[in-house]
């Protein structure tokens, strides 16, 4: 096995070696109930053949922390849209890690305190009409979104982007998003709140991860994979190799288009289930060409 591992006397290095790069909610994640138990046959596959599956997520560090740990996933993860990249230690030198491994965590754009005081500024000098996940307390969140005060608490906690309430007019928000972009940074609307964050995105996490991969394991060629829902995968299934793009499971959702859709797999089934089966595809593939 050419990556971290657990388990001694793994196989020699391959010399073409799969990344899997997943979204989390609607991918990998039921969109109802948040459970991947569909996926598990096939996120035990890509263990046993050693197979990295790195979660690219918009979810934040501390969210997806638990559930790679329930997963029992070692590999390097990107969050919040590409804000940050979480590289367990020793991970790119071949050392065992597990999900306890200590992370170093790479940014993209400003860190949380910077762009946090900078909004602050913004907001002071031209009075907009918005509140941030810092100007909430756990309690409040929690009463916002739904998410219980534990789920509130691992929300709030951020590396590089703020999503904010914005009470104000659209005109506004146009004038506002106008003056982050003078700074660096970009507005991406979310379901409940806008995202205030660096210019990247998940396709910029993957990229930077598999420069990473070939620089420490330059004899392998890397064949990138990526499963996505929305609208924020669409960067990285276009910088895949291969991309997926999973059917959303709200009928009232229109599943996503992207450009490079010749090596494309559309699985039938919606969630976790048409992931599991796309990975079993690609992984017949892999072995028919191998
Ligand atoms: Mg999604």
């Amino acid at each position: 096995m050419l990556l971290a591992t657990d388990t001694p006397g793994a196989p020699a290095a391959p010399n073409r070696q799969l990344l899997i790069f997943s979204d989390l909610d609607g991918t990998l994640l039921d969109h109802h109930d948040y459970s991947y138990t569909a996926a598990e046959p096939a996120i035990e596959e890509l263990r046993v053949r050693a197979i990295p599956l790195i979660l690219n997520t918009s979810k934040t560090l501390e969210e997806t922390r638990t559930i790679r740990a329930q997963m029992g996933n070692n590999h390097p993860f990107i969050v919040e849209n590409g804000g940050a990249v979480a590289v367990p230690e020793g991970y790119f030198e071949g050392k065992p890690c597990n999900a306890d491994t200590p992370l170093e965590i790479h940014h993209f754009g400003l860190p949380y305190g910077e762009l946090c005081d900078l909004l602050q500024e913004l907001r002071a000098e031209h009075q907009w009409p918005f509140r941030g996940f810092r100007d909430f307390s756990v309690e409040e969140l929690s009463r916002q979104t739904g998410l219980t005060p534990a789920q509130a608490k691992a929300a709030k906690a951020r590396e590089s982007s703020e999503p904010v309430k914005w009470a104000g007019e659209a005109a506004q928000l146009k004038l506002f998003e106008s003056q982050l972009s003078d700074h660096g940074l970009k507005l991406v609307e979310g379901g409940r709140f806008h995202h205030v964050m660096g210019r990247t995105d998940k396709g910029r996490g993957l990229q930077w991860l598999l420069c990473r991969y070939r620089q420490f394991w330059p004899e392998t060629e890397f064949v990138t994979v990526a499963l996505g829902d929305g609208g924020n995968d669409v960067a990285m299934l276009e910088v895949a190799q291969i991309p997926v793009v999973i059917t959303p499971s709200v009928p009232e959702r229109a599943a996503i288009t992207i450009e490079n859709s010749a090596n494309a797999h559309y699985p039938s089934a919606a969630g976790p289930t048409g992931w599991a089966q796309a990975i079993q595809q690609i992984i017949n593939q892999e072995c028919l060409a191998a």
